[in-house]
């Protein structure tokens, strides 16, 4: 089903043509539940895992709890066909990324504390999908918060512009004028550069990254230190009350309330990851807030 995001109160780059150059385009995903199969793009839903494979455990160090060096099974968190999401850096012979994730909690994620991730980039022709279910996440004492519910994705293109810190002064302070013009302060949100004008809110491929929780912070590659490519942001809420007006899809004005929250997943922070752009093999990177 489509989901459409409603057009920005002003085109940006119209009014401001330097910020024309740092334009990007992010996929919203627009995750909705549903009954997704292992042949298809989803969050939460079955993987087309190969035969024979071992379903990954992880034998990091835990935070709360009783033995945190125990190996626990991760948790498939979604998958992606490029002929959904070809924006996805696939390396060559490959078509679906896999990504699961351990959902206990980790300190130890380079500066970040949340699930940790681990990617599979595959040739889905080349795999004979297993008929095991994936094992039981143990050890989570009933917290189904980073567990998420079968959805169907409805992929969206939309243009996004950086978070202001990834801009040069001059802009920044025109972007201050502009909301000053129009009356941010006095709650027409709709010309909010963080909430409306700049970036997507929800789960996402690519596109800009938010720092509202901390400021930016650099994401170095741990391996090359090459500065890392968001990938993929997965989100707990698709919209807040601040960014409702703009992000919650049209079709959604009146009905689908659920769609704030459509993993059913409470991540608290939004789980944002990063690849290097030099190497697929060195390792992902995590933040969340
Ligand atoms: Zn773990
Ligand atoms: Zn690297």
């Amino acid at each position: 089903m489509t989901r459409t995001t409603r057009p920005p109160a002003l085109d940006l780059a119209a009014r401001f043509p330097a910020i024309a150059a740092y334009a990007r385009t992010t996929v919203r995903l627009h995750p909705r539940r549903g009954n997704p199969t292992a042949q298809d793009s989803h969050l939460g839903g079955p993987l087309l895992w190969p035969a024979g494979e071992p379903w990954p455990s992880c034998g990091r160090p835990k935070a709360f709890h009783p033995n945190p060096q125990q190996p626990e099974a991760t948790v498939g968190v979604g998958q992606f066909y490029a002929r959904d999401l070809p924006e996805l850096p696939f390396p060559p012979g490959t078509d679906l990324l896999q990504v699961l994730w351990c959902p206990h909690t980790h300190e130890d994620l380079q500066g970040s504390i949340g699930p940790y991730v681990q990617l599979f980039w595959r040739d889905s022709d080349s795999i004979t999908p297993t008929t095991e279910p994936p094992p039981e996440p143990g050890m989570l004492d009933g917290d189904d918060s980073r567990l998420p519910l079968p959805c169907v994705l409805n992929p969206e293109r939309v243009r996004e512009y950086p978070w202001y810190e990834e801009l040069p002064a001059e802009l920044v302070q025109a972007l201050d004028g502009l909301e000053a013009e129009f009356g941010v302060a006095a709650g027409n949100d709709q010309y909010s550069y963080q909430y409306s004008l700049s970036i997507a809110s929800g789960s996402k491929v690519g596109g800009w990254v938010a720092w509202s929780v901390t400021d930016q912070i650099p994401q170095p590659c741990p391996e090359c230190a090459s500065p890392m490519d968001h990938l993929l942001t997965i989100d707990d809420y698709e919209w807040d009350g601040g960014s409702l007006p703009r992000w919650r899809p049209i079709e959604e004005d009146l009905v689908d309330h659920l769609a704030d929250r459509p993993t059913g997943m409470d991540l608290h922070d939004a789980v944002r990851i990063f690849v290097c752009p030099v190497s697929l093999d060195h390792p992902v990177r995590v933040d969340c807030q």
